[in-house]
């Protein structure tokens, strides 16, 4: 079959009507056969979509004999002419429905063996089987349609940095330790035994560097690695579109951010607004409940302390006693939330309990009349001032919480989602993008008995608030900013600290005395020593950016080798164990019966 070459092969998707009368060269897997009395109709697929090729063994045997075997999954060489089919026989739910395909010459390329799962879109099989055999899930057209989806993604992201003045340039992967707060993955050297290289947590020293290095505007779709526990929107490898310009302010990366949704949500079928809302951290913290609020429905918190702190209720005065607030919300009357059971309502003390606060008290209104929970521990009143607080609607309930700030505002965040998934809340197609701002700079942590970044070491305070930075630090706030897309962090990033004192400062301050700051980023504060600009940038998620523009569940659906909830690949079976001979070359002994921690899906 001389005329078969790949230069005249056509995607079996993109024959339509323009083709009736010609010839066309199809290479293609077998989707599915059906043999119909002296018939033989293959549904051919490739990576443009689905036609159908109609053999007809009598009138050409040589064919018939071709593909007598050919299966699912076979795949298979056919030259025939595009004809029109009948008119009962267009199938309208192919775009290629109107035409078929007649063989006048075929040939099997390669053969298949059933495969282990059909690809019919039909049958469920387990997520294992499909990442053990992912070079067969990937045939699925919708794995590759969230593949170009990403593909576009990406090509517009580099297309709009490019215009914007930005240098792609790649950073190293066998690097030093960078501290985004989790976990490295090590590369043991085997020409230095007992030194290792960290994969990047994030680019996040370099960019910087690149920055001292007069380069201004950097950009890379980087690849960070983080071992840490895992979720549908994590996984240990993962992809970030990485920023850093010289000489910006907060503003600066927010518009750039806001102008580069602007060009690939709609890629997605999403409208970004053309600029996001802004919330500092402590409002939405106070509003919300979260550092990344879901702001698709309201279920906004309002503090109650002034009403309530004086109040016939003691767990309310108390609290508001010992520094503490009440805070509540109310679930509007259409939701029916008023009706809830006991044991809902017992759920979501949980709830509260488990994110530290001591409960949760329901207020309803029903039949004109407004119920707190613990009986007559409100005057009338005070419960009728309480409902006009909250704006209670008839068949509504208002869920209260009082304590310390920290965790009340938790269990409420995590009440108002919970509440909004049972009600039914969330308006569907909705988005809701946001800036979160002005986040503290550092965090305590109780059981290191020391202050933790809140972003990384390398993000600056606030200087109105750097008199504070010794006496008060966890009052200081950042030049830090987060991007949440409905309640998901989206990225993140923040003006830097460009002065090499206060970058020392800092470091005293998270615990990294002068002589680990030396060892760990002595060449890095050296560079500070040589004209470094001030500088900042952003980190966005790409494999988020890409599972919400393509509606996918998890961001699984979006990568093409994924792993699993338990950091295996299961396609190669990695991670696993090295021979002998490597351990010897790396200078590593395995401690006999240690087999690494083993956690599980
Ligand atoms: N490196 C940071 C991160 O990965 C982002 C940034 O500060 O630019 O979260």
């Amino acid at each position: 079959m001389a005329e078969m070459n790949a230069r005249k092969r056509r995607g079996a998707g993109t024959v339509g009507t323009g083709d009736l009368g010609q010839r066309v060269v199809l290479q293609a897997w077998v989707l599915r056969r059906r043999d119909h009395g002296g018939l033989v109709f293959f549904d051919l697929r490739d990576r443009s979509g689905v036609v159908q090729v109609v053999v007809r063994p009598e009138s050409r045997p040589e064919v018939g004999a071709a593909l007598a075997a050919a299966r699912a999954e076979w795949v298979v060489e056919v030259v025939g002419e595009v004809v029109e089919r009948a008119p009962e026989n267009v199938n309208p739910e192919l775009p290629t429905g109107t035409v078929e395909v007649i063989a006048e010459r075929a040939a099997v390329l390669a053969r298949s063996e059933p495969l282990p799962f059909a690809l019919d879109g039909k049958t469920e099989t387990s997520e294992e089987n499909r990442l053990r055999y992912r070079y067969l899930d990937l045939r699925r057209p919708e794995l590759l349609a969230n593949l170009q989806l990403r593909d576009r993604v990406t090509l517009a992201v580099r297309n709009y940095f490019h215009q914007h003045g930005f240098i792609d340039v790649e950073t190293p992967i066998l690097t030093r330790s960078t501290p985004e707060g989790a976990r490295d993955y090590l590369v043991p050297s085997r020409v230095h035994h007992g030194s290792f290289f960290a994969l990047p947590q994030s680019p996040q020293l370099f960019k910087q560097l690149l920055m001292v290095g007069g380069i201004e505007r950097y950009v890379q779709i980087a690849r960070c690695f983080r071992d840490e526990d895992l979720r549908a929107d994590r996984q240990p490898e993962f992809t970030q579109v990485d920023v850093e310009m010289s000489f910006p302010t907060e503003d600066d990366v927010i518009g750039l951010i806001e102008g580069l949704f602007g060009r690939i949500f709609p890629l997605g079928g999403i409208e970004p607004p053309a600029s996001f809302p802004r919330l500092t951290w402590a409002e939405a913290m106070a509003r919300y409940g979260s550092d990344r609020p879901d702001l698709r429905y309201g279920l906004e918190i309002l503090d109650l302390s002034g009403l309530l702190g004086d109040s016939g209720f003691r767990g309310f005065r108390e609290a508001v006693a010992a520094g503490g607030v009440v805070r509540g919300f109310a679930v509007p009357g259409r939701a029916g939330a008023a009706e809830a059971s006991r044991r809902e309502v017992e759920g979501w003390a949980e709830t509260a309990r488990r994110h530290g606060a001591a409960g949760v008290l329901t207020l309803r209104r029903k039949g004109g009349e407004t119920t707190f929970q613990v009986k007559s521990a409100l005057s009338p009143g005070e419960t009728a001032a309480l409902a006009e607080a909250l704006g209670l609607e008839e068949g509504g309930l208002a869920l209260l919480a009082a304590g310390p700030q920290a965790t009340t505002a938790a269990a409420l965040g995590a009440l108002r989602q919970e509440v909004a998934r049972r009600f039914g809340l969330i308006p569907a197609g909705a988005h809701a993008f946001l800036w979160v701002t002005e986040f503290p700079l550092v965090e305590w942590n109780p059981e290191a008995g020391r202050w933790n970044a809140m972003h990384h070491p390398f993000t600056s305070p606030d200087p109105r608030d750097l008199d504070r930075l010794d006496a008060e630090p966890g009052s200081v706030r950042a030049r830090a900013y987060d991007l949440v897309l409905n309640g998901m962090e989206l990225g993140g990033g923040s003006i830097r600290v460009h002065d090499r004192e206060l970058q020392a400062r800092l470091f005293q301050l998270l615990g990294i005395g002068p002589a680990e700051a030396e060892e760990r980023f002595g060449f890095f504060l050296e560079a500070l020593r040589y004209g470094a600009p001030p500088h900042g940038g952003i980190a966005l998620g790409l494999d988020r950016i890409v599972m919400v523009l393509a509606g996918a569940p998890s961001i699984r659906e979006v990568i093409a080798f994924p792993k699993t909830a338990s950091a295996t690949d299961l396609m190669t079976s990695a991670p696993s164990p090295v021979d002998e001979r490597q351990l010897r070359e790396l200078g590593i002994a395995i401690a006999p019966g240690d087999t690494g921690s083993s956690s599980s899906d």
